[in-house]
């Protein structure tokens, strides 16, 4: 390895550990990466941005990459994401131990040594708003913004082609992403740049939740239930079964209604289970929705359960990051749920099925 590539990996694990911390990404969201001319590291599929070690990320030879955007693509989602998957692998320099991440093509697309993607909750009150696109044009006319499009090679395709409208039209790459119902994309070619461009952005959606009256931590909607939380939780167990081996809980709180990101739904599913608790609830929950709740928002709190101890956690975490993110989403005109045809694409997605059982 070279010693620009060794200089490269410290920066890109040093940028990974820093915007990998709960206010930037939950579970195995967010992705990073660095390159040179002929190669590009990016964080491998199912990782942590927090764990990341100079020696984790995969080597993607550039070209190959890019060759990707050149090929015969079946129409098929399952086919396409198959085909690409099985291209990225064959792209992969020898000696690297993971697979990478599905958004690596889209890290090619931008411009800049460094790329950091994170889903933000500060970010998602904007990219889960309904006048989110109109706020992201008037605080960051430098970025390039993208309606919600499904994650995977469709996205990536997307992006290109918008990188390319951008490009020709203002005379540079944008170095700013921000994707509708998704996260944020920042690009520069320093690890400078990259803390720089991300604290200006995140300075500017403080002020305007401040300027909106927003808060930016989550507000509890009523005292926490004391006692009664343990019959809640004894309701619930009562109605999964095993499968409520782990039930973790939090305060009351104003519980998303339907399914904000990708992330969202892998971790949390796409609905929760809204109500007082009973086993015909619960059924009733099961029969409608085709899998048992996994969260639950009950007049007690908000609780979360599953036979994992860490997926439960993991979904709690994720709920509690949604609500705030529709609290927040009342500064740009309230929040924007995804459609039923974006929220069936994840939740039939191999491709994050096979993220979640690499965090799981
Ligand atoms: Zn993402």
């Amino acid at each position: 390895m070279t010693d620009e590539a060794t200089r490269l990996l410290e920066e890109i694990t040093a940028l990974s550990h820093e915007f990998g911390t709960t206010d930037h990404v939950l579970g195995g969201g967010g992705n990073t990466s660095c390159k040179t001319t002929d190669t590009l590291w990016i964080k491998p599929s199912g990782t942590r941005l927090s764990g990341l070690t100079p020696e984790a990320f995969v080597a993607v030879d550039a070209d190959r990459l890019s060759g990707l955007y050149r090929m015969e693509i079946p129409p098929d989602a399952s086919a396409r994401e198959e085909a690409v998957k099985q291209a990225m692998l064959a792209a992969v320099r020898p000696g690297a131990a993971g697979r990478p991440s599905v958004e690596t093509p889209l890290h090619a697309v931008l411009d800049g040594r460094f790329v950091v993607h994170t889903h933000a909750t500060l970010v998602n009150g904007l990219t889960c708003a309904h006048g989110g696109a109109d706020a992201c044009e008037k605080l960051f006319p430098e970025a390039l913004w993208t309606p919600y499009t499904d994650p995977g090679f469709t996205l990536c395709v997307d992006v290109r082609r918008r990188v390319e409208a951008y490009t020709a039209a203002r005379g540079r790459a944008p170095r700013l992403l921000i994707l509708e119902n998704h996260g944020i994309f920042v690009s520069g070619d320093s690890a400078e740049e990259i803390r720089t461009r991300f604290a200006a952005v995140m300075d500017h959606l403080r002020e305007a939740y401040r300027q909106a009256g927003v808060p930016i931590t989550l507000r509890p909607s009523a005292p926490p239930a004391g006692a009664a939380v343990a019959d809640a939780v004894a309701r619930i167990r009562t109605a999964l079964g095993a499968p409520a081996a782990e039930v973790v809980h939090a305060p009351p709180c104003r519980a998303a209604e339907g399914p904000l990101t990708p992330d969202h739904i892998v971790y949390a599913r796409s609905f929760f289970h809204h109500g007082p608790i009973s086993a015909e609830s619960v059924a009733a929950f099961a029969k409608k929705r085709g899998y048992p709740p996994r969260v639950f928002v009950a007049p007690e709190g908000l609780f979360a359960a599953d036979v994992n101890p860490r997926t439960a956690r993991l979904a709690l975490d994720l709920a509690l990051d949604g609500a705030l993110v529709v609290q927040l989403a009342d500064a740009f005109g309230g929040v924007r749920y995804l459609d039923d045809r974006a929220r069936a694409f994840i939740e039939n997605w191999e491709v994050e099925s096979y993220r979640q059982k690499q965090a799981g």
